[in-house]
Formats: structure tokens, C-alpha cells, sequence
């Protein structure tokens, strides 16, 4: 199933990624029980995922919604640091979902490098704008950007790239560790728990605590994923209830019932607020400070 190897012999035989991530960081996990690799860095060759990324001639998607506010606050700085970061060396391309495109930044792209707008309505609570990504992103998958991508990474607009974000984050499935909750016990994990909601996971449930800030994979498994997720917030709806963290709650409610192929360590998506972490060596993208006033009014 997964690509990392539980079995020394087996890894000295044919793994060598295996290995490296073993022997890099013996102080933190980085392999799941079901096989999936947890990539932190040093623990990966990028130069090996860049060239492994060209020989399959890879577009790589990045989407983003900035409605309201979120766009004047983040976006110009997301766009720019992607730019810099971000696959850089692969064929990219932006999706940015906004109410308004004519309000969109303009960039100048790097080659091979592509940036499309979509517009999408406004939802009145910043929490219909979050979960509505799940729709949104759904058709858009089973439209144009999934004929154009072989792989996708779904991001919130409020953070950006402090560091290299390459191929080797690709897989089949991508989640990304909390930064706030990685080391969490998991009966105190922030997921949904009124047994009611279609997210609901009971106490001994639950791998990790995932950051819907973040996801990724391939065009097919995102549609599923995608799929799953607004279906089971208009079940909620439906019902009167709202998930205590909205598409996140759900998003962890479909990575327990299907494992994700990769997780990236929290250095791929860093809270800058929690100030220094010794196994926090280089991260790749941080949060962007939150002024709650200015964008959820
Ligand atoms: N978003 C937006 N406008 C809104 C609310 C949300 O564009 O009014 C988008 C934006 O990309 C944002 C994401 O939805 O990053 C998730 O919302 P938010 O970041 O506020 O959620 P949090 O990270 O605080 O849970
Ligand atoms: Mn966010």
C-alpha cells in the first residue's frame, strides 16, 4: 500500500528514500502504520522529486479562493512567494476563485507558469466561503483544471511560501499535520464529536489532525475527496448542523476512512505563532497573521 518501509531488510534491499528517512530524523515519526511516508525535511532528495517531476512532463495545480477581504489582505503575497517557491521548475498552473477577477493582481508569471480566474458568488459567513470550496473545487476538478493538471494542491489564501514547495510533496493523496495539534494526544484532537454530524469521529478514532489549509493528490482522487466532503456538509446542513470546524472536520472525517498516500510534516505549513520548535527546521509555508476584525466582517 504505502511507500515507506516498516522492514529494515526491505529497506536496505530497494528503499533508499526509505532509509534516508529513517536515518535523517529518528526523533520524529515518518512513516504512518499504514505505510505512508511522513516527509520532513531532510528526509527527502528534492533534486531526485524535481527530476523524477520532469521526466513525467507534470502540470501541477494550485488553487486558491480570495472572496472579500481575504483578497486585498493575502493574495498578492500568496501569488508572489508561489512564485518564488512553489514547483518551481514544473509546469504550474493558478486557479484563484474570487467574486471579483477584475481585482486580482496582476504577476508576472515565470515560464511554463499559467494563472486562470474563476469567478465564484460571495457567500454571506466566511464559514459558507470555507466549505463552499468543496463545490466549487469539485466541478472545477471535473472541468478544465482536471483536464490540464495531473495533480492538484488545494491551499487557504491566508498564508505564504517561506521556503522550497516541490514534487516531492506529490502523491496519490497529500495531507497536511497541523501545525498546532501534531503532538497532541488524540482524544483531545479538535474533531467533530456529536455522533449526529456525517464528520463525527468517536475517541479511540482518528490517525492525525489534519489542516484543511492544505490538501492535495491526484485530479481523480481529489474528486472523490471533494465529493465526499460537500455531500457530507449538505447532509449536515440538511440536518441543521454545521461541523465544529466546517470542510476541516469533514476533511478529517474523510482521511480516517481513506488514508492519504502522503502527509507532510507541520514545516509545510507553519504557524509562526508558536515560535521556535526544535524539529521545526525549515518551513516551507506560514500562516499569515489574522486580523479577525478586518476579514470576517
Ligand atoms: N475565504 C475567503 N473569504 C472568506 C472566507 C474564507 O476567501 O470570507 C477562503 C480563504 O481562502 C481562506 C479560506 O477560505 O483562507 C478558509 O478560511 P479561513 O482562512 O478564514 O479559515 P481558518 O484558516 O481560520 O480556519
Ligand atoms: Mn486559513
Amino acid at each position: 500500500m504505502g511507500t515507506c518501509p516498516l522492514d529494515r531488510e526491505l529497506m536496505l534491499k530497494d528503499n533508499f528514500t526509505g532509509l534516508l528517512r529513517l536515518w535523517a530524523r529518528p526523533e520524529v515519526l515518518t512513516c504512518t502504520s499504514w505505510g505512508a511516508p511522513i516527509i520532513w525535511d531532510g528526509t527527502f532528495d528534492p533534486d531526485v522529486a524535481q527530476q523524477e517531476a520532469i521526466q513525467q512532463n507534470l502540470t501541477i495545480g494550485l488553487t486558491v479562493f480570495a472572496v472579500g477581504r481575504y483578497l486585498e489582505k493575502y493574495l498578492a503575497r500568496f501569488l508572489e512567494t508561489a512564485e518564488q517557491h512553489f514547483m518551481v521548475g514544473q509546469r504550474v498552473v493558478y486557479y484563484v476563485f474570487t467574486e471579483r477577477p477584475a481585482a486580482v493582481p496582476r504577476l508576472s508569471l515565470g515560464p511554463g507558469r499559467q494563472l486562470r480566474v474563476e469567478r465564484v458568488p460571495r457567500e454571506r459567513r466566511w464559514q459558507d466561503v470555507s466549505m463552499e470550496r468543496m463545490n466549487t473545487l469539485h466541478a472545477a476538478l471535473g472541468g478544465r483544471l482536471g483536464r490540464e493538471a495531473h495533480y492538484v494542491f488545494c491551499l487557504d489564501v491566508d498564508q505564504y511560501f517561506s521556503g522550497p514547495f516541490g514534487p516531492e510533496a506529490l502523491a496519490e493523496s497529500v495531507a497536511q499535520l497541523h501545525s498546532w495539534h501534531y503532538h497532541w494526544p488524540r482524544r483531545l484532537l479538535p474533531y467533530e464529536r456529536d455522533a449526529r454530524s456525517a464528520a463525527a469521529l468517536a475517541r479511540d478514532e482518528g490517525d492525525f489532525y489534519y489542516h484543511a489549509a492544505l490538501f492535495g493528490g491526484r485530479v481523480q482522487a481529489l474528486r472523490q475527496l471533494t465529493a465526499h466532503c460537500a455531500q457530507a456538509q449538505q447532509w449536515d446542513r440538511k440536518r441543521g448542523l454545521e461541523a465544529r470546524w466546517h470542510d476541516e472536520s469533514h476533511l478529517n472525517k474523510y482521511f480516517w476512512l481513506h488514508k492519504p498516500a502522503k502527509i507532510l510534516s507541520p514545516e509545510f505549513c507553519w504557524s509562526p505563532e508558536i515560535g521556535r520548535r526544535a524539529e521545526i527546521r525549515r518551513p516551507r509555508l506560514l500562516w499569515a497573521p489574522k486580523d479577525y476584525a478586518v476579514v470576517r466582517n
